[in-house]
């Protein structure tokens, strides 16, 4: 009994010293996912920006700060998307948080040839950074994850190197299961509210005809709405993309007047029920996408 009572005292305070695990802050929940993927039951991982919520604009709150002041490393979308972050870094006060880029080593798409102004809209000067959205470049922020997490947990760097290669080994399946399917949306062109998915459309062929928004940011008018109108209509583009956090109201509209359909397409894990990890993205995309098939 006496020792019973020993162990029972001993073992909650062994399982603390074992499982210290490490604290990872995330932008989003697609960086979120990834990290989970590497770190497995090793690290406590959380997410800024809400699945559903728009990641170009996060209203920073104090408990934001007070999770990264607890945090050891902070994992940034990058090329200006969660420009946020800085805030809620500096915030935290946090002299030993690692704050990983993960966009380190994508090559960005629409890099802006002129100089960025105001009437341009919300266009980024680095280039597009809805990067995430190619799976191919899933592998690029797994990297970019995995030296984070050797720099703030070297000690168990095999048991990251171990869950960076489980990674890489199920996208790799993944990817080519992936193109098999899209083989269906290849050269469909489809119209999108944002311009979130010109990382999307190069790895799976489909084309993305115009966007709802007049320009990146930017709601849509009266005037570039019907334009959008007379493009459906001409080419006869059967898909209006919408990401979650914007209104179905123009969409709505337009698809009335075109008999083109609305389809809700989330741009983050989490963005749409099943969605639970950065592999169930993709299985979610292609599938809803295959509405083109149809037409
Ligand atoms: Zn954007």
């Amino acid at each position: 009994m006496k020792r019973l009572f020993a162990y029972l005292l001993v073992i909650p305070i062994l399982s603390t010293l074992a499982f210290a695990k490490v604290r990872i802050v995330a932008s989003t929940a697609d960086l979120a996912s990834v990290a989970k993927e590497i770190a497995g039951p090793l690290a406590e991982v959380d997410n800024i920006c809400r699945s559903t919520a728009d990641p170009h604009s996060v209203e920073v709150l104090p408990s934001y700060m007070v999770k990264v002041a607890r945090a050891d490393l902070y994992l940034k979308v990058g090329l200006e998307l969660d420009f946020w972050a800085e805030l809620i870094i500096d915030g935290s006060r946090n002299a030993k948080l690692v704050v990983v880029d993960c966009s380190q080593g994508i090559v960005p798409l629409e890099i802006p040839t002129e100089k960025v102004n105001a009437s341009m809209g919300d266009i980024h000067p680095q280039g597009n950074p809805h990067y995430w959205l190619d799976p191919n470049n899933g592998l690029v922020i797994a990297k970019n994850i995995l030296g984070g997490l050797i720099q703030v947990d070297p000690s168990n760097g095999e048991t990251y190197q171990e869950g960076f290669r489980r990674f890489q080994t199920e996208l790799s399946s993944k990817i080519a299961e992936w193109n098999g399917a899209a083989q269906t949306l290849k050269g469909k062109e489809i119209v999108t509210f944002h311009n979130s998915w010109p990382y999307f459309a190069r790895a799976f062929g489909v084309k993305i005809a115009g966007f709802v928004e007049p320009k990146p940011g930017i709601e849509p008018t009266p005037s570039h709405t019907a334009e959008l109108i007379e493009l459906i209509k001409a080419r006869t583009i059967s898909v209006i993309a919408r990401e979650p956090y914007f209104s179905g109201k123009i969409p709505g509209i337009i698809a009335a007047a075109t008999g083109a359909k609305v389809v809700v397409l989330p741009p983050s894990v989490g963005g749409a029920a099943g969605i639970a990890s950065y592999f169930d993205l993709f299985d979610h995309l292609i599938e809803a996408l295959q509405i083109l098939e149809a037409k």
